[in-house]
């Protein structure tokens, strides 16, 4: 629902079909819904966030939890994160009124059910402390957003486990900083092992053809996608 970084796209010049708004997604599991961040209140709001079980959240960085702040008005949710994302000076607008927001911390590696859904938190490689989940649901799907690689215990974890990867794959090659470089993001694919990675949070620099050139180079499945697409993993 939300496929972009923090700017969004399209930015300008940009193609104007290309729709991705911050991170949101949304995972179904038979009745179970959860969000995987919510960076976009405008993706939350068309996310019916009325009938999702909970928020996944990933870090303090607002274009990874923006759309709390339209469903911190709703009926009681809970919110799952790392402790220091909850106290993190970033998220304090919400921490400290987080109204019906359950701010429920996670220990990573311990995994938990959300109705019909396993998830277990690892930690990811980011500017600021930052968790990864895992989310089983007959296939792993594990969500890796913002990282740069991966902490080695978190690799050695997701291997024979994540069957798929949506990762930041946000700056152009050899890109220094908190962000997978897109080539990185989908050599960490290579190395777990999984049948496709979905390459996202792209920054407008980077073009899907370049990501997908260089997937086929490597000989992995890969794809970059736009707001709105739905997959059956
Ligand atoms: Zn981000
Ligand atoms: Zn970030």
């Amino acid at each position: 629902m939300g496929t972009g970084p923090a700017s969004g796209w399209p930015a300008y010049g940009y193609p104007k079909d290309k729709r991705r708004r911050p991170s949101t997604y949304l995972v179904e599991c038979g009745e179970t819904r959860v969000f995987l961040d919510a960076g976009s209140w405008e993706a939350v709001a068309e996310g019916a966030g009325e009938r999702v079980s909970a928020v996944l959240l990933s870090h303090a960085h607002v274009d990874h939890w923006a759309g709390l702040n339209f469903l911190r008005w709703g009926p009681e949710l809970p919110v799952f994160s790392s402790k220091e994302t909850f106290e993190h000076p970033y998220f304090k607008e919400i921490s400290d009124r987080p109204f019906s927001l359950a701010l429920t911390p996670v220990e990573h590696f311990k995994r938990f059910e959300v109705g019909e859904i396993a998830v277990t938190p690892f930690p990811l490689n980011h500017v600021i402390p930052a968790t990864g989940f895992l989310v089983e649901c007959g296939t792993g799907l594990a969500y890796a957003l913002d990282t740069r690689w991966l902490p080695e215990k978190s690799l050695r974890f997701l291997k024979g486990k994540a069957d798929y990867l949506i990762v930041d794959a946000a700056l152009p090659k050899g890109g220094q900083g908190g962000h997978n470089s897109y080539d990185m993001a989908l050599e960490l694919g290579l190395e777990i092992g999984v049948k496709e990675v979905f390459a996202v949070h792209l920054l407008p620099s980077v073009t899907e053809e370049e990501v997908l050139e260089e997937a086929e180079r490597l000989g992995l499945e890969a794809s970059v996608p736009d707001d709105g697409e739905v997959r059956e993993l």
